[in-house]
C-alpha cells in the first residue's frame, strides 16, 4: 500500500467529524462516486428530508394557512441560526432571504443611497458574474462608475489593491466596494479585516459575498467591523437547489439604512394594510416578499448541521483535506502538467483547490465519467471542492488516482473541446 494511501486512512481514522457523513443521503446506484462539487451544490442532509416531509404532512398539509402563525418569522429564525452558527455575528443582524444576487442589489442600492454624492463603486475582475452584473446594473441606473480591479486569478484580491483602487479615484467619490471573502474560482481567501479598514478610510461601504465562505471558513465580519454581507445556503450549507440566499447588516447601521425594494414584509404593522410604506427599524426592513418556506426550511437545517458542528472544526479539516490534495498533487499531478491555481498557504485558503490545465474541460469530463464530480470553471481551471462534513482523505486519494490515469494515458483527449451549458 503506498505512504499517501496509509495517512489518508490515519486522516480519515482521526477526524473529529467523521460521524457526520452518515447524517447526509448518499444515492444507492452510484456507491462508488466521488463528489468533489459540495460548494456548487451540497449533498441532502438526512434530517432536511425529514423536516420537509414534516412541513409538507403537518404543516401545510393540516394546518394550512394556519402554518403562517409559525413561518411568519422563519426569515429571522433562520437568519440568527445563520448568525450566530454560521457567521460569528448577533441574533437581529441576518435575514434568510431572497437570493445572493437579490439581496447584493438590494443591500448595493442601500449603500449607495447612504452615500450620497459619491459616484465610484470599486469590485474586482475575480468577482462572480451575477455580482459584476448587479454591481453594473446599479452603478448604470445611479449614474455611478464602476471600478474593476485587476486581480490575480490565482491569489485573490489584496488591500494594497483595494488601497490603489480607492487612490486612484477622486478624495470622497467611492461609495461602496464589494468584494468575495473566498474567490469562487481559486477559493483564495480575502483578508477581511485589512480590505475592510481601507474601504473605512476611504469612507466607503464595504459589502461582502459570503458564497463560498459561509459553513467553510470563519467569516470574522464583527472584528473587521464589515458593515455588509450576502451568501447563499445551497453550498457548503446544503440547503439544497434554489434554497434563498441570506444578508448581514451590522446592527448600527440598520435604522439608517434603506433598501430599494419596498415589499410588505419589510414594513411596520404589516397586517395593517396601510397604504404608505414605513419600514420597522430592525433587520426585517431588508425583508421584501413571503419567504419561500420549503427552501427556508431546507436551508434552516442545513445551517444547523454547520453550527452544530461548528465552522471551526470544519475549516480545519476543510484545510486538511486541501493540503492532503496539494500533497496528492505535487506527487502525482504536477510531473503530468497541470498547475495549482490556488494559494498554497491553508490559511489563505477557503475548502477548495483549483488545478490548472489547458485542456480542463476534456479532463473534468474525463473525470466524471471515471466517477468523480468536480467542476470546471473558465477559463482553463479544474475546480475541486471539499465538503469537510463528508468528504473523507481516502475518497480525496482514490478521486486523484483516477485523475492521474487520465491524465498519464490522455483519455480526456477522447471527450468534446465544446463546452456544455452548465458547466
Ligand atoms: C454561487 C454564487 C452566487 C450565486 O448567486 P445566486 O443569486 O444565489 O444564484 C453569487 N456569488 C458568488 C460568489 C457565488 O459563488
Amino acid at each position: 500500500m503506498d505512504d499517501l494511501l496509509t495517512r489518508a486512512q490515519a486522516l480519515d481514522a482521526a477526524d473529529p467529524l467523521a460521524e457526520y457523513r452518515a447524517r447526509f443521503f448518499y444515492p444507492e446506484q452510484e456507491p462508488d462516486l466521488i463528489y468533489l462539487d459540495g460548494n456548487s451544490l451540497g449533498r441532502p442532509p438526512l434530517a432536511t428530508r425529514e423536516r420537509l416531509i414534516k412541513l409538507l404532512d403537518e404543516e401545510w398539509g393540516a394546518d394550512l394557512v394556519r402554518g403562517w402563525d409559525r413561518w411568519i418569522t422563519l426569515a429571522r429564525d433562520a437568519g440568527d441560526t445563520l448568525a450566530t452558527g454560521v457567521l460569528g455575528v448577533e441574533p437581529g443582524e441576518v435575514l434568510l432571504c431572497d437570493t445572493a444576487s437579490v439581496n447584493l442589489y438590494k443591500l448595493a442600492v442601500a449603500a449607495c443611497e447612504a452615500r450620497p454624492g459619491r459616484s465610484v463603486i470599486i469590485t474586482d475582475d475575480d468577482n462572480f458574474p451575477s455580482d459584476q452584473y448587479v454591481l453594473q446594473g446599479v452603478a448604470a441606473a445611479r449614474g455611478m462608475r464602476l471600478e474593476v480591479i485587476k486581480t490575480d486569478l490565482d491569489l485573490g484580491v489584496t488591500a494594497d489593491q483595494v488601497r490603489a483602487a480607492i487612490a486612484a479615484c477622486p478624495a470622497d467619490d467611492v461609495a461602496l466596494i464589494s468584494l468575495q471573502h473566498v474567490a469562487y474560482r481559486s477559493g483564495a481567501i480575502a483578508d477581511m479585516a485589512a480590505i475592510t479598514r481601507a474601504a473605512h478610510d476611504g469612507g466607503a461601504i464595504m459589502l461582502w459575498d459570503l458564497c463560498h465562505a459561509a459553513g467553510a471558513v470563519p467569516t470574522p465580519l464583527r472584528d473587521s467591523g464589515a458593515d455588509l454581507a450576502i451568501g447563499c445556503t445551497y453550498k457548503h450549507l446544503n440547503g439544497g437547489p434554489g434554497a434563498p440566499g441570506f444578508l448581514y447588516v451590522r446592527r448600527d447601521l440598520q435604522e439608517s439604512l434603506r433598501q430599494p425594494i419596498w415589499g410588505w414584509f419589510g414594513q411596520a404593522n404589516q397586517f395593517d394594510m396601510g397604504f404608505d410604506y414605513d419600514p420597522v427599524p430592525t433587520v426585517e426592513r431588508f425583508l421584501v416578499s413571503s419567504t419561500p418556506v420549503m427552501g427556508g426550511y431546507a436551508a434552516w437545517e442545513g445551517a444547523k448541521l454547520t453550527a452544530e458542528a461548528g465552522v471551526d472544526r470544519i475549516a480545519a479539516k476543510g484545510a486538511q483535506l486541501g493540503q492532503y490534495a496539494i500533497e496528492l498533487f505535487d506527487e502525482w499531478l504536477a510531473p503530468l502538467g497541470l498547475r495549482l491555481a490556488s494559494p498554497r498557504d491553508p490559511a489563505r485558503r477557503g475548502a477548495h483547490v483549483t488545478l490548472h490545465h489547458e485542456a480542463a474541460w476534456q479532463i473534468c469530463q474525463a473525470w466524471k465519467a471515471a466517477g468523480v464530480i468536480p467542476d470546471f470553471r473558465t477559463p482553463d481551471r479544474l475546480r475541486i471542492g471539499f465538503a469537510p462534513l463528508y468528504t473523507t482523505f481516502a475518497e480525496v486519494h482514490e478521486a486523484f488516482a483516477r485523475l492521474r490515469t487520465i491524465v498519464a494515458a490522455s483519455s480526456h483527449l477522447a471527450f468534446p473541446v465544446t463546452r456544455s451549458r452548465i458547466t
